[in-house]
């Protein structure tokens, strides 16, 4: 039987791979659902291709030139938010890819679990906002999470066959991203076009942004530690700047795992796919002779607030997560509309975590109102900090 597989946010970095992960792969799976925010050409574009049974717009204003463009295939086209909500919990879906960008995945991703959907969860912000909930509804709907990020892959894949055997400690590696080594003041003048310059990896602005400042890595941690139930000390981080060493296990016997390979997204993609089984794959193989060596160094905390920042929110838990998220939204979209500079980012998140109404137990409506509240508090500060910047 192949799996019918629904994309959410089929035109990004994510959602391009996944398809192409497909279409390598038409005996095992195929699209059922895809879904895109703005970019109409593409969702046509794939929608012809792989002709799934629904296609969702979720900026309304594209719905009509959608509609008479797949004109006479077979495919029912939606559009708006709640269509993207409601969409998940088709009967023919198998595995939602959750390959949209930031707060958007965390309504659709519970009401995927809630309708027994098993996720292949590329969509971190969903777990940094509300991991204990998604957890929780996981449990209580029987679904299996299977990890995306390429980090959480790796440990996944060191994981497999040992069963109850405790876990010491994981290492998340790092790239360092384009601003590895800079000092503040170096840091001080970098500009939109340099974040987005990414050494290893090819993605979507926003997670770009988030790799440079290393709020992506902070990011991973709180992820981790709600996909893998760990505490924030068993958690570590270590710059490995040729990105081959995936990630690390250690166990309690002081025996540590690692998952190695290129950097390809398209992998961990398939993986979360076909769990349990590997399928053969034409990714470019690693050649030892190419890396004559793997190097690692600490991940400097001083001069990437983001990464303590998160691991801040990961000890206080609560809703400090969500406020981390909701006020890390903001200040990247500022800072990648030229607004605010790369160090106004963590120095804004810090003074919104200090005033953000803190909530220790909260449920998913809290986590809704935090969100809104938080991004009307940032984009306040968003504004002060632009004009001391003029
Ligand atoms: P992209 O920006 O490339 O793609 C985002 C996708 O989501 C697009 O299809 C976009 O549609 C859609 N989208 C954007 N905003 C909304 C919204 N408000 N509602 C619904 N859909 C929306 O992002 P990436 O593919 O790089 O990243 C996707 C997720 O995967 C992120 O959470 C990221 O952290 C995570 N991730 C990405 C990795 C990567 O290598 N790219 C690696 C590990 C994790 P449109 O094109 O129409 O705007
Ligand atoms: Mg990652």
């Amino acid at each position: 039987m192949k799996k019918r597989i629904a994309i959410l946010g089929s035109t990004g970095s994510i959602g391009t791979q996944t398809l192409e992960v497909i279409a390598q792969n038409p005996t095992h799976f195929e699209v059922e659902v895809l879904t895109a925010n703005n970019n109409i050409e593409l969702l046509i574009e794939q929608a012809k291709r792989f002709q799934p049974n629904v296609v969702v717009i979720t900026n309304n204003c594209h719905y009509e030139i959608l509609k008479e463009a797949l004109q006479g295939e077979p495919i029912k086209i939606y559009a708006g938010k709640e269509a993207l909500e409601q969409v998940v919990q088709m009967d023919t879906i198998d595995v939602v890819v959750t390959a949209m960008v930031g707060y958007s995945g965390l309504i659709p991703t519970c009401n995927a679990i809630r309708a027994g959907k098993h996720i292949a969860l590329a969509n971190k912000e969903t777990m940094v906002v509300a991991g204990e909930i998604i957890n929780q509804l996981a449990i209580e709907h029987k679904v299996n999470i299977y990890p995306v990020d390429s980090e959480h892959s790796a440990i996944f894949q060191c994981l497999v066959g040992e069963f109850n055997n405790e876990v010491e400690k994981i290492y998340l590696t790092a790239s360092g991203g384009p601003f590895r080594g800079y000092t503040p003041e170096q840091l001080a003048i970098v500009t939109k076009a340099d974040a987005l310059k990414h050494p290893n990896w090819n993605m979507g602005a926003k997670i770009t942004i988030d790799s440079a400042s290393m709020m992506n890595k902070g990011f991973e941690v709180i992820e981790a530690k709600w996909l893998f139930g760990l505490k924030a000390e068993q958690i570590d981080v270590v710059v490995h700047p040729q990105s081959i060493v995936g990630s690390i296990v250690q166990f309690r016997d002081g025996s540590m795992k690692a998952q190695m390979g290129l950097p390809d997204m398209k992998l961990p993609i398939q993986y979360a796919l076909s769990f349990p089984q590997r399928l053969t794959s034409e990714f470019k193989r690693f050649n030892f002779l190419d890396y004559p060596k793997l190097t690692f160094e600490q991940a400097n905390t001083k001069n990437f607030r983001n990464l303590a920042l998160a691991f801040e929110a990961l000890n206080q838990g609560g809703n400090m997560p969500c406020i981390l998220n909701a006020a890390n939204e903001m200040v990247v979209q500022a800072f990648l509309s030229d607004r605010i500079s790369f160090l106004q980012m963590p120095e804004i998140i810090e003074i919104v975590m200090g005033k953000a109404t803190y909530i220790k137990n909260p449920n998913l409506d809290d986590y809704i109102q935090t969100d809104r509240e938080i991004r009307i508090l940032t984009s306040a500060m968003v504004k002060n900090r632009a004009i001391q910047k003029i």
